[in-house]
């Protein structure tokens, strides 16, 4: 009836008669680690341990198992009476932390220990649950000596009281003092409070209670204490042991913060052995408790640390790969997407202490500190001068473009995860929080207000884009930092999925962006971005042409302006494939309603070109059809583009996209003026450049009719942002912050289908659209550009459609890599 640690599962004994401690306890003792010298009373013993004849037995197996004598002076040996339950429980009786003390031995032990008032702690703690639980003494009484009783004289006063007041004296006997400890911890398990505990956990009222007498080797305070350590340092993940420890004889008596493990009077070697020992069994990153006594090294729990930290979890994962414990795929499998997310971004480090001014959409990740300026001016002054800064703003429109690369972060409080403040700020990689209803924006006074708190223009204020708040002043901003480890998992990654991922790509530098971070090429460039900042006017020039003469001008422009931006870009992506999209310009982003033009002409044509629904107006394709020389000049500036790099020896595959297609005739047009615009070409340079011509699907239509657009396209592009917002009938820009809010608080929608691609609805469209696709055109590629190319929920939802490859903005290429794998395993 008497089990030592160790020897419970040999005998077939679970945690049901062991307890979780126990079972535990037999665990750690069959790794061979180290634990205090303990016996089991399993659960239907236990009761039978208030019977001193057993306690006497288990005292003697106890010494035996020491080779010392509890209460002796010269090999001092101390019992720690400590129940278990046969589940996770709470509200179980706590240890009774020293039997074996009397007043015979009590000056000896504490002069042992260096400190009195250690020992009477836990002499104290035992002799108040005794003589409560067990002797029938009045707690009332109890509590009295405890308050008013100068700290040494406790024990003695409380051996006094139950002398007097006590169903029977409280005895010098080991043995009995166990029996007694015992009797009083089942006493509290038994209680109306105790049953009442259980019931609330939903647990019998009768479960059972383990009971454990554990050895407690007396010494030198300075040489003991207990601590608790995981396995690897939270910042970095390096294997090595990451705690605290407190120095002491009794728990009870040690507070405050604690010393760091290499004050661990006997080193640390052990305890980093058994935690790698631990974390090799669990496959996790393991959490230790653990004692010292008279500097030997006991653990009293191992468990496996809940919540690791992403970079302690992805080396663990990379290490047990790398060592054989785990197979690659099971490592890739261990590490979330959104913990590669956590370790490519600056991060905040929260204290607790940060003040909130306001939350909004989580638009791009990463977090930064910086002074808020209200306008594209102010915010390019600011940065040019050095200074970090904050851009906050109604929303961001092309001309914005240069403040919002400049700025450290962006916050807007319109727009939602499509509009445009969040997709250039997620291509850039600046942290940005969206749609933020609550901001109340003064320009005219220079100020932000949210929740009562006015920020001025000047002040500070700090983003996380991760979470999608704003706080009031500057904080601890912890820089990502590469890891080698990272590439290691994601190569690994690269070999599980098939799934394709590339990168959306606006210009040369975000495409070397994509690539170190793994692209497989472009999936789209918008070429509607190259003509951002202060080459807006190009565009205008070229949408407001009042003539003949001043269109051929403004489109001799564009197209220069293009073939050096296509150049650039095709020398850093080599050999790789290059989606380039012909021009999709939304009115309203390239000449917005509050802009004053110089030239009447101008003024007057963008009152005409303005509309009410931009979004469903004059865009890609259907620009083209009424400027029928616009695609074929810009497909003119990337074949000349392509003849350059191809000179200096590198064959980019091109692929020319068609944007907003959701008639078959609309690509074919377009695809006629892409191909006379490479017979020209050719005729001028005598190079017959290589292309693929394909249709991005963002209509219903275009879905619907994808068999029909197959016929003309060697490849499809499904544009998620788009075909989301016109399945829903949800404007991109408008939605997410206020409606798409409440629909999710009303459980309307699980997420933002802007941010999780909708199964259900996009999903069906996309997944007929394969189907017809396919069945025209077997060898069809099929490849989607929206923004759900970077989320991990989406890419699972993606990969099960069968398409061959995601694209997403650079910064979210390695989530979307491990997002991809974990599809296929
Ligand atoms: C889309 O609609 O999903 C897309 C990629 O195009 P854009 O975001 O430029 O409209
Ligand atoms: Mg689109």
């Amino acid at each position: 009836s008497l089990v030592p640690y160790g020897q419970g599962r040999g005998r077939g004994l679970g945690a049901e008669e062991l307890g979780v401690h126990g079972e535990q306890m037999d665990r750690l003792v069959s790794l061979g680690l180290p634990t205090v010298v303990g016996i089991t009373v399993p659960v239907s013993r236990a009761r039978q341990l208030t019977d001193p004849a057993l306690a006497r037995e288990a005292v003697d197996l106890v010494e035996e198992l020491t080779g010392r004598r509890v209460g002796s002076t010269d090999r001092p040996l101390l019992l720690r009476l400590v129940p278990s339950t046969p589940v996770a429980a709470t509200g179980v009786p706590p240890d009774l932390p020293a039997l074996g003390v009397c007043p015979a031995n009590a000056r000896a032990l504490a002069e042992l220990i260096g400190r009195e008032h250690q020992l009477h702690d836990v002499w104290t703690t035992v002799l108040a649950v005794v003589a409560v639980d067990a002797l029938d003494v009045d707690a009332d009484d109890v509590d009295d000596v405890l308050t008013d009783t100068a700290d040494g004289d406790r024990a003695p006063a409380l051996l006094d009281l139950v002398a007097r007041t006590g169903s029977a004296p409280f005895p010098d006997d080991p043995a009995e003092q166990l029996a007694l400890a015992a009797r009083a911890l089942l006493h509290r398990w038994d209680s109306p409070r105790g049953r009442r505990a259980r019931r609330a956990q939903g647990l019998p009222d009768d479960l059972g209670l383990a009971l454990h007498v554990q050895a407690l080797h007396v010494g030198p305070w300075e040489r003991s204490g207990h601590g608790t350590a995981s396995s690897r340092d939270p910042g970095t993940g390096a294997p090595r042991p990451h705690g605290t420890f407190h120095r002491g004889v009794s728990r009870r008596s040690t507070s405050g913060e604690g010393e760091p493990l290499s004050a661990l009077p006997e080193g640390t070697d052990l305890l980093r052995h058994a935690l790698a020992t631990l974390e090799n069994h669990l496959r996790a990153v393991a959490t230790v408790t653990f004692e010292l006594r008279d500097g030997k090294l006991a653990l009293l729990s191992a468990a496996a640390l809940p919540h690791p930290g992403a970079r302690a979890g992805l080396r663990l994962a990379v290490d047990l790969a790398t060592a054989g414990t785990i197979d690659r795929a099971t490592a890739v499998r261990a590490v979330r997407p959104a913990a590669v997310q956590e370790l490519l971004h600056a991060q905040l480090r929260l204290t607790g202490a940060e003040r909130e001014l306001a939350r909004g959409l989580a638009a791009s990740p990463g977090a930064a500190s910086g002074v808020v300026a209200l306008s594209a001016e102010r915010a390019l002054e600011l940065s040019g001068d050095g200074v970090p800064v904050v851009l906050v703003s109604t929303e961001t429109t092309p001309a914005d473009v240069p403040a919002l690369v400049a700025s450290a972060a962006v916050v807007t409080s319109a727009g939602g995860l499509a509009s445009h403040a969040a997709v250039v700020a997620r291509g850039t990689g600046t942290p940005a929080v969206c749609g933020v209803a609550e901001l109340c924006i003064d320009r005219d006074a220079g100020t932000v207000t949210a929740h009562g708190h006015t920020v001025r223009e000047g002040e500070r204020v700090t983003v996380d884009g991760r979470a999608g708040t704003v706080y009031l002043g500057e904080l601890d901003v912890r820089p990502a930092e590469p890891s080698a480890e990272l590439d290691t998992l994601l190569s690994w990654a690269d070999a599980e999925r098939t799934l394709g991922v590339r990168a959306n790509a606006d210009n040369a530098a975000e495409a070397e962006a994509a690539l170190r971070l793994g692209a497989e090429g472009i999936g789209l460039c918008r070429t509607e971005h190259q003509f951002l900042g202060d080459r807006l006017p190009v565009v205008r020039r070229f949408l407001l042409a009042p003539d003949e003469d001043a269109h051929r001008l403004a489109l001799d422009a564009l197209t220069a302006a293009q073939q050096a931006d296509f150049t650039a870009l095709l020398q850093v992506t080599g050999d790789r494939p290059v989606t380039v999209r012909l021009l999709d310009a939304p009115l309203h982003e390239f000449l917005p309603h509050d802009e004053v033009y110089a030239d009447p002409a101008h003024a007057r044509r963008a009152a005409q070109l303005r509309e009410v629904n931009p979004m469903l107006g004059l865009r890609g394709v259907r620009l083209a059809l009424l400027e029928d020389d616009l695609y074929a000049a810009q497909a003119e500036a990337l074949f000349s583009a392509w003849v350059t790099v191809a000179a200096a020896g590198t064959r980019p595959r091109l692929e020319v996209m068609v944007p907003m297609v959701s008639i078959p005739q609309e690509l074919e047009l377009a695809i006629g003026q892409v191909r006379r615009a490479a017979d020209r070409v050719e005729r001028t340079t005598g190079v017959r450049v290589p292309y693929q011509v394909g249709s991005m699907v963002e209509t219903p239509r275009a879905a619907l009719l994808a068999d029909r657009l197959a016929e003309h396209a060697d490849f499809l592009s499904f544009g998620t942002n788009d075909l989301t917002q016109m399945t829903f009938g949800f404007s991109r820009d408008d939605v997410e912050s206020r409606l798409l809010a409440h629909y999710v608080g009303e459980g309307l929608l699980t997420a933002s289908p802007f941010a999780e691609f909708d199964a259900d609805g996009v999903g069906a469209l996309v997944a007929i659209a394969v189907q017809k696709a396919r069945a025209v055109r077997p060898d069809i590629k099929l490849g989607l550009c929206g923004e759900h190319g970077g989320d991990a929920v989406s890419v699972g939802r993606l990969a099960a459609l069968g398409l061959d490859y995601v694209s997403c903005s650079p910064q979210r290429v390695p989530v979307a890599r491990l997002a991809a794998a974990h599809a296929a395993l």
